[in-house]
């Protein structure tokens, strides 16, 4: 396929901005000396080339997407309406809050409602995403620390089945992290865990359920020896598809917690955001809340700093959008349709899995929560066909492949998360697909390797992409 830049001519075009008849400002040096080089092309040209490119971009529109730890489900277009609302796109963000009173009154719903699904005292909308909620919240754990005179407490406790992100996200917020390893049974192993919890450790983060698709039958233990420690706990709840509207964080005795809003509650984000990771926390740790919350007061809304905050950890508040979205995907859904959309999420993925036991080997073998886990090690020494050749086996019939070789603690990982939103004759489709992929693979692995077939782009080279991307179209000849 062509690139845009490789279509049209010199002097077509499509533009509908008027040029410009205002005096032009001096820029000094910094005024560009030759007209950028866009694509020159008309707008069919135009329409043809993005229309292209869609028709081939895989996403939850198009078929099963069950990436694992990331939960692709359907995104009612309801909640696009109400974001595109002028009422919530029309306004910016330095206006006075009297002039916005809807958007602060929309933010303070949004924050009462996950409160009330996490079980926490109140919440933030500025962080991006999950990772960067993460680190917020760690943010929260060290300025209580701080402020308590508490300064020996450097180390956070990160189990072995924690997501990627929460080391790192300590690491970034100046911890030294400790890892926790799990028990073949895939839960925290609470001896590792006791021997390790003292005067330095600042906190424990869980992520739950856990990475391979299991809720930890010792939550209770493992937030009380944390606590005995003089830590914090602090809660991933980027996959709370399995559990929202059933089990709070702040119940189980968790201080703090992050939220994927563009995992669990609505927005599409395949195409990398923009997303929302919101901070949830209790009491003890208001004071230290990042940014600015809605408040109400008898002459309307305004807004609230803390005395202590941490300061702003992204300008205003967020990606208010997203937080549009997630509140109509909760009154949507409602105080029953809630837990009944988490039970689903559980059901689809235990009845996936179920299919495919005594076939495929189960990293853990039993229930699961909204996502499992298979190892292809055992297939990989019989045949040497891989985790890779079967995700890429999976393309050619119409599927988006399952997470590969994440979480690290499994061999061959294929991690599927099917989520709430398929119906049944989908996951008996991919079982169906797999179960054959899995016969071919015995009876023909050669073949395997050379899949998928019917892509515009079959293998591409995994190590030159990473390590040496081309980003940037190089133009040839002079300028035009
Ligand atoms: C996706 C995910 C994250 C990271 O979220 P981002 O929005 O990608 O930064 C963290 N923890 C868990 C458990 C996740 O699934």
């Amino acid at each position: 396929m062509k690139l845009i830049f490789e279509r049209g001519a010199p002097g077509r075009g499509c533009d509908l901005v008027p040029p410009c008849t205002l005096p032009l400002p001096d820029l000094g040096g910094f005024a560009r000396t030759a007209p950028p080089r866009l694509p020159q092309v008309s707008e069919t040209e135009l329409s043809r080339h993005y229309t292209a490119l869609a028709g081939r971009t895989r996403g939850v529109n198009g078929g099963f997407y069950p990436l694992g730890s990331c939960t692709m489900k359907y995104n009612p277009k309801a909640g696009e309406a109400a974001a595109a609302l002028p009422g919530f796109t029309g306004v910016h963000p330095l206006q006075p809050a009297q002039t916005v009173q809807g958007c602060l009154e929309t933010l303070a719903q949004a924050e009462r409602y996950l409160c009330e699904i996490t079980g926490m005292d109140a919440m933030n909308f500025q962080p991006a995403a999950g990772a960067h909620g993460e680190f917020t919240g760690l943010l929260l754990i060290k300025a209580y620390h701080t402020a308590r005179g508490d300064g020996a407490r450097t180390k956070m406790l990160v189990p072995d089945s924690a997501h990627g992100t929460n080391p790192a996200s300590a690491a970034m917020a100046g911890f030294e992290v400790v890892n926790i390893p799990s028990l073949p049974d895939g839960c925290v192993d609470l001896g590792a865990l006791r021997a390790a919890a003292g005067p330095d450790t600042a906190g424990l983060m869980l992520t739950n359920p856990n990475t391979v698709g299991l809720f930890d039958k010792n939550i209770l233990a493992i937030t009380e020896i944390v606590h005995a420690a003089g830590g914090l706990c602090y809660y991933d709840g980027a996959n709370l598809n399995a559990v929202m509207g059933i089990a709070r964080p702040g119940d189980m005795g968790f201080d703090v917690v992050h939220l994927n809003l563009h995992k669990t509650f609505a927005t599409p984000h395949g195409g990398g955001g923009p997303g929302s990771g919101p901070v949830g926390c209790k009491a003890l740790l208001v004071p230290y809340l990042p940014g600015a919350r809605p408040e109400c007061l008898p002459e309307g809304w305004r807004w609230h700093r803390e005395s202590h905050s941490v300061g702003d950890v992204k300008a205003f508040h967020g990606n208010f959008l997203v937080v549009v979205r997630a509140l109509a995907y909760i009154l949507t859904l409602g105080r029953e349709g809630i837990p009944q959309a988490a039970r689903n999420a559980v059901l689809n993925a235990n009845y996936l899995m179920s299919r495919l036991r005594g076939h495929y080997d189960l990293a853990y073998d039993r229930p699961c929560m909204h996502e499992f886990v298979l190892t292809l090690e055992p297939l990989k020494q019989q045949t040497g066909v891989s985790a890779l050749d079967i995700a890429k086996a999976l393309l050619d019939r119409g599927i988006h492949p399952p997470t590969m070789y994440f979480p690290l603690i499994v061999h061959e990982a294929l991690m599927i998360e099917p989520t709430e939103t398929e119906p049944r004759e989908t996951l008996d489709e991919a079982a169906d697909a797999l179960l054959e992929i899995l016969a071919e693979a015995r009876r023909a692995p050669a073949d395997l390797h050379a899949m998928p077939r019917t892509t515009p782009v079959r293998r591409p080279d995994e190590v030159a992409a990473a390590r040496k991307p081309v980003l940037r179209y190089c133009w040839e000849g002079p300028a035009t």
